[in-house]
């Protein structure tokens, strides 16, 4: 007998409410294709709700700032919570990476490994919610200065499919260690360990209106979310164009706005480089959840001189790479829908047809249902600079190779796209490394490493396409604040 799938609701004032308009949407598998599970289908009158009960958290019934439950809770006691939390969602591990393997087709260690990234996040965000403080100020005589951090009040935060626990860590973890209430849409693809995670702050003892989900469509909720007049601040993680609408969106009421849209981001393999250390990582950067991923490294730019030899090496890894459902856990699982499969050929078929060539391909297991959604990675050698597959984000696991003459021609390349997330700069040399780290034009460049295994601690964000404002680290909590300057006259 066929089993009815779960039905998932929103998750507002610590409660589950279904949608006002009573729709559902399908929650696909990638790895088969089948529906398993629906989610409600917000619109604005859902968001309205969420942003109602965030205000009643930080403002009161009164409406006055900042005098509600939740505008009235110390520093200490959130960062307390954030802990609990935190605990709570490592005791809830397997539970969380199992929903949110299922729902984006990721591997299952990736998603055992990002369930512990979001408990990571808590537990970071609880340590600096009671380190964010002011300054006194020099100023003329018979006068005290001081700045204090005050939260902007109800946050907005939109969520992609690709990471959504991590995402949702970080960009919540922040918000809510700095004092603000949060309404959450995340993608219509990947919601689920989210509303599981929410449940679970719940149980933390966060109180009710602090942290709210709205899932539907980014059409519907999201764009309700971006032109709601209750949010104080938004915090979106997709596409640029998608973020473009956002911003000018939240531009109309004057809200500010942190903006992270993906990267087409380098590596730079230079001849004195130690191959043997760059190599897994060259690889792993671009298939690790099957290079859906921002700060994916998209390009590798190799010295001409080392060139054949580094390509014959990449090729012998793409070539054993195997994509398989996400229980499976192999080198990567499917794309997380048919609508981003499709994407991903396109950029395919368009490299093909331009004649850039196809130097190695890894395959898809044996077996693997034939509903899913599932790529070989690919990779290409010698992409010219004005491909689209050197400029543009794929969001697939699809390498391009390119090769320079010299560190002048090396930068040119790597900076030659409207993108500007992460660099990485393979070489034994102490001065290039500076030299690179510095002219780079990204907001983080990693030397003779890549991703830093997550680095939870470092600010995260790029210029250019690839947005602007900070997350993780200490200076998220900056982006969620806003800074006030009391001027206090004596005499
Ligand atoms: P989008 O930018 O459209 O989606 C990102 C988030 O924005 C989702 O939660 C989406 O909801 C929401 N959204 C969509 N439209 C609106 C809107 N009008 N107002 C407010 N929120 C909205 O990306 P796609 O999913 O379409 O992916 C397309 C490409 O974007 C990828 O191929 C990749 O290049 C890039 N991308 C980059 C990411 C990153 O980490 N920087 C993450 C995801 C995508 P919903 O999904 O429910 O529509």
């Amino acid at each position: 007998m066929l089993q009815s799938p779960a039905r998932h609701v929103h998750f507002i004032d610590n409660r589950a409410v279904p949608a006002a308009g009573g729709e559902s949407l399908p929650v696909v598998d990638p790895s088969d294709g089948s529906t398993f599970a629906q989610i409600a289908r917000g619109d604005a009158r859902d968001i309205d709700a969420a942003v109602r009960a965030a205000r009643r958290a930080f403002d009161g019934e009164t409406g006055e700032a900042a005098a509600g439950v939740w505008g009235r809770t110390s520093a200490v006691e959130r960062g307390r919570l954030l802990h609990r939390w935190s605990d709570l969602v490592l005791a809830h591990q397997e539970e969380l990476a199992t929903l949110e393997s299922r729902d984006t087709g990721k591997p299952i260690s990736q998603a055992r490994a990002d369930a512990v990234a979001l408990a990571r996040y808590f537990e970071f965000y609880a340590g600096a919610a009671d380190k964010l403080h002011g300054q006194t100020l020099p100023y003329q005589h018979g006068y005290t200065v001081l700045t204090v951090r005050e939260p902007h009040g109800v946050t907005g935060h939109i969520v992609p499919w690709n990471y959504p626990m991590q995402i949702f860590g970080r960009t919540v973890g922040g918000a809510l260690a700095a004092g603000n209430a949060c309404v959450v849409k995340p993608a219509e693809d990947a919601c689920l360990s989210l509303l599981r995670a929410a449940e679970l702050a719940a149980e933390a003892g966060f109180p009710p209106g602090v942290l709210n989900i709205v899932t539907g469509l980014g059409a519907e909720a999201g764009q309700a979310l971006g032109e709601h007049p209750g949010i104080d601040h938004i915090s979106f993680t997709g596409s640029t164009g998608t973020g473009r609408r956002v911003a000018a969106a939240a531009a109309a009421r004057h809200c500010p706005v942190t903006l992270e849209l993906g990267g087409k981001s380098p590596q730079l393999v230079f001849a004195d480089a130690d191959l043997d250390a760059a190599l897994p990582v060259l690889v792993g950067a671009i298939i690790q959840n099957a290079g859906q991923t921002c700060s994916a490294g998209s390009r590798v730019l190799v010295e001409a001189s080392v060139h054949d030899r580094l390509l014959e090496r990449l090729a012998e890894r793409f070539s054993a790479l195997r994509a398989g459902p996400a229980m499976a856990d192999l080198d990567l699982g499917p794309l997380v829908s048919r609508r981003q499969l499709a994407r991903v050929r396109e950029f395919l078929d368009g490299g093909r047809t331009s004649g850039v060539r196809v130097a190695a391909q890894g395959r898809v297991a044996d077996d693997v249902p034939a509903a899913g959604f599932y790529q070989a990675p690919v990779l290409f050698d010698e992409v010219p600079a004005d491909n689209a597959l050197f400029q543009e984000e794929v969001f697939g696991p699809v390498l391009a190779v390119a090769s320079f003459r010299d560190e002048a021609h090396a930068l040119a390349l790597a900076n030659g796209t409207p993108y500007g997330l992460v660099a990485g700069v393979w070489t034994r040399d102490g001065a290039r490394q500076m030299r690179l780290a510095r002219s780079l034009r990204a907001g983080q460049v990693f030397v003779n490493n890549y991703g830093a295994g997550g680095g939870v601690e470092l600010p995260f964000g790029g210029v250019g396409h690839s947005g602007y404002g900070r997350e993780k680290g200490f200076e998220a909590l900056y982006g969620f604040t806003t800074l006030k300057t009391i001027a206090v006259r004596h005499g």
